[in-house]
C-alpha cells in the first residue's frame, strides 16, 4: 500500500530558477495493485518514482508505504530507472547481486542471482561488463537487479523502452507473472498506451504544466488481460 499525500517537488535548475516538477499530487495505491502511469514528457513521472523510492525527498507532502513514512532508500522498494545506471566495473552477475551483497545475504541467495539473470534472458552474458551490452540488455540487468531483492513495492520507469517488440512482449508477461506470484505493489511508468492498458489494473494519467494543483486521474481497466496473439505469433516466426 502506497500513499502519496499532497506531494510537491521543486528543482532549482542551472539558471537558478525554480522548476515545479510535481504540484500537490495525491494517489492511493492498494497493496498488490499494478498501477501504470502515463503522461507527457516532463510531467514528473520519474520524479514521482524517485520520491517513492526514497532517493529524493519531497518539498511538501508525505509518502507512506504500508503506513510507514518514507525517509530514505530501502530494499523493501526495488527500482529500475529510465537510464539504467549499472556499475561499470562489475559484470552482469555482480550488478544483479548488488542489493543482496549490500545486505550481507549474497551467499545464501547466489542461486537467485542466476535465476533472475536467466529470467531476463541474459545467462550467456552473465560475465559481460556493462559497456559490452546493448541498451535493452542493460535495462534487463536493471530489472533483474530490482526483482532479486523481492521488494514489497517495485518501481519501474520505462523498463522496457529500449527493447525490441518481441522481447518487450515477453518481458511484459514475465513482469505480470512475477507480480502475480509475489503479490507486490507495482508502479510502472510507460509512454506506450497499449502497454499501460494491458498491464495496469489502473492507468494513472498525469497532466503537464502544473498549476497550483496538478491534474491526475486514474482509470480502472477491465480485466482479463488480452493481447492480439496473432501478432505475437507471427512476429516470432
Ligand atoms: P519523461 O517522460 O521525459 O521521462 P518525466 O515525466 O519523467 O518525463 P521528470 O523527469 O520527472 O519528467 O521531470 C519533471 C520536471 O522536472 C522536468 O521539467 C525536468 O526538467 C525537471 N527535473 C527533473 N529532475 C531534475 C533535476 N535533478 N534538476 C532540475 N530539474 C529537474
Ligand atoms: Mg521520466
Amino acid at each position: 500500500e502506497i500513499s502519496i499525500r499532497n506531494v510537491s517537488k521543486t528543482f532549482i535548475d542551472a539558471k537558478n530558477t525554480e522548476v515545479k516538477a510535481l504540484q500537490n499530487i495525491n494517489l492511493e495505491i492498494k497493496a498488490g495493485e499494478l498501477i501504470t502511469i502515463i503522461g507527457p514528457s516532463g510531467c514528473g513521472k520519474s520524479t514521482l518514482l524517485r520520491l517513492v523510492s526514497g532517493l529524493e525527498n519531497p518539498n511538501g507532502g508525505e509518502l507512506y508505504i504500508d503506513g510507514e513514512r518514507i525517509t530514505g532508500p530501502h530494499f523493501t522498494r526495488g527500482f529500475a530507472f529510465q537510464n539504467p545506471t549499472l556499475f561499470p566495473w562489475k559484470d552482469v552477475w555482480h550488478n544483479v547481486a548488488t542489493g543482496l551483497e549490500a545486505r550481507g545475504i549474497l551467499k545464501e541467495h547466489a542461486a537467485d542471482v542466476d535465476e533472475y539473470i536467466e529470467l531476463v534472458g541474459l545467462t550467456p552474458f552473465k560475465n559481460a561488463f556493462p559497456h559490452q551490452l546493448s541498451g535493452g540488455m542493460a535495462q534487463r540487468v536493471a530489472l533483474a537487479r530490482a526483482l532479486v531483492n523481492h521488494p514489497k513495492a517495485l518501481l519501474l520507469d520505462e523498463p522496457l523502452g529500449a527493447l525490441d517488440a518481441l522481447t518487450r512482449m515477453s518481458m511484459q508477461d514475465e513482469i505480470l507473472r512475477i507480480w502475480n506470484e509475489r503479490k507486490m505493489t507495482l508502479l510502472f511508468v510507460t509512454h506506450d498506451i497499449d502497454e499501460a492498458i494491458y498491464l495496469g489494473d489502473r492507468v494513472v494519467i498525469m497532466s503537464a504544466n502544473p498549476g497550483q494543483f496538478q491534474r491526475i486521474i486514474a482509470i480502472d481497466i477491465p480485466k482479463p488481460r488480452r493481447r492480439n496473439d496473432d501478432i505475437f505469433f507471427r512476429y516470432k516466426k
